[in-house]
């Protein structure tokens, strides 16, 4: 098993709790403290950090690994993610999901490309089913998939209050979730229904409605796109108030922030000031989605692909523009979506957790390396590796 120590770094936890040593075997953080001596006879890789913070690797809970939708025609479906560009954002954990495209698209390329994440040393999940009711599935049922298939850790973007969605009743909902909640009790995963929310004024009633007539609880949904607009954030305040998780989107256009976006660091402080705790809150890159802005009509003005990015963009506003703790900006994107997807060793920097790491520069925030399951990755600002069919180019990095 290879040994590395990292020195006397800045240790984020996401709590911040000084300077530390992290030492880490193999894949797993084997232990934290203010001093680490090892046996010299004992092959370690040491690395001084003592100019950097250290944080969890990023969590992303929804990315569109194969690409997402595509709504101006075939020309407009969005590349797949590649493994430089999690890397260069930071993130090593992904949620791969299906998006407004569930025809050309399909669950058995998405499974594939989780496998191959898997295997190029990123950690990597799915949704199973899609924007519209009935779900598609891998296996014949969500409930199935759930609990057949490692990778699969609940149902998602099921759309609602969008144009491009089913328009599915409160009682499809319902049933969706039941088939998440009881796949995930029977697998230990989260069984969580990632519910991509639109601009539609219906907004987040749908959900109110399954968890005040069934015995459905309303954390059984995680819906994300919450920033979309500030009446759709007043709402999620509710939603968190009333004991769920909401998810922002980090990735973001000027098309969107015309027409009323709330950035997803924003919002955080938005949801802080109003009461909301700093665990109720997640932040997603929506990566390689399609983000088409339409008119008031619904017609297609222009059209962007999520970044992956976008969290460390989101992070760095947080911190440096609206001055919040970086502990707190840490949080929406490390151990709160990790706990909401329950992927119990990921999002901490504890013993006994996988080795996903960071170092970030302390003044800009930049990231100086990035370590997944026990590899390096990024090493002093170079990304030094990368998928399988990348070319490692300078250029590339930031
Ligand atoms: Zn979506």
């Amino acid at each position: 098993m290879s040994l590395t120590l990292i020195q006397n770094a800045e240790v984020f936890t996401p709590e911040a709790i000084g300077k530390q040593d992290v030492l880490i075997g193999g894949e797993k953080i084997l232990s934290v403290a203010p001093k680490i001596q090892l046996e010299t006879s004992v092959d370690v890789q040491q690395v001084d950090a003592s100019r950097y913070y250290l944080c969890p690797g990023f969590v992303d809970s929804l990315t569109h690994i194969t690409g997402g939708g595509g709504e101006g025609g075939f020309k407009t479906r969005t590349p797949e993610m590649q493994v430089s560009d999690a890397i260069l954002g930071g993130v090593t954990t992904v949620t791969g999901a299906l998006g407004t495209d569930a025809v050309m698209r399909t669950h058995l390329e998405l499974l594939a490309k989780v496998k191959a994440l898997n295997e190029e040393g990123l950690s990597a999940y799915f949704y199973t089913g899609n924007y519209h009711l009935p779900l598609k599935t891998l296996t014949g049922s969500a409930q199935q998939d759930i609990m057949l298939i490692d990778e699969c850790i609940g149902i998602g973007e099921v759309a609602i209050a969008d144009h491009r969605g089913s328009q599915p009743t409160s009682q499809m909902l319902a049933e969706v979730a039941a088939e998440a909640r009881v796949g995930g009790m029977c697998a230990n995963k989260a069984g969580v229904v990632m519910i991509h929310v639109g601009s539609h004024e219906d907004r987040l009633t749908a959900l109110f409605e399954v968890a005040d007539n069934t015995a459905i609880p309303l954390a059984q949904f995680y819906p994300t796109h919450i920033n979309r607009n500030a009446g759709l954030l007043e709402e999620g305040i509710r939603f968190a108030r009333a004991g769920g998780v909401i998810d922002f989107t980090a990735s973001t256009t000027p098309g969107f922030i015309a027409q009323g976006e709330v950035p997803a660091a924003r919002a955080l402080k938005v949801c802080l000031e109003n009461g909301i705790a700093d665990t109720q809150v997640t932040f997603s890159t929506d990566g390689h989605a399609s983000l088409p802005t339409f008119d008031d009509s619904g017609q297609l003005i222009s059209l962007e692909a999520g970044s992956m990015s976008s969290l460390h963009d989101a992070l760095t506003q947080c911190v440096l523009e609206l001055q919040l703790p970086l502990s707190t900006a840490l949080k929406a994107i490390t151990r709160n979506p990790a706990r909401v997807l329950k992927l119990t060793s990921k999002g901490q920097v504890t013993p006994g957790s996988d080795a996903d790491l960071l170092l970030l520069a302390p003044d800009d925030l930049t990231i100086h390396a990035v370590m997944a399951r026990g590899q390096w990755f990024k090493q002093e600002n170079q990304l030094i590796r990368a998928g399988t069919f990348e070319t490692i180019s300078k250029e590339r990095d930031y």
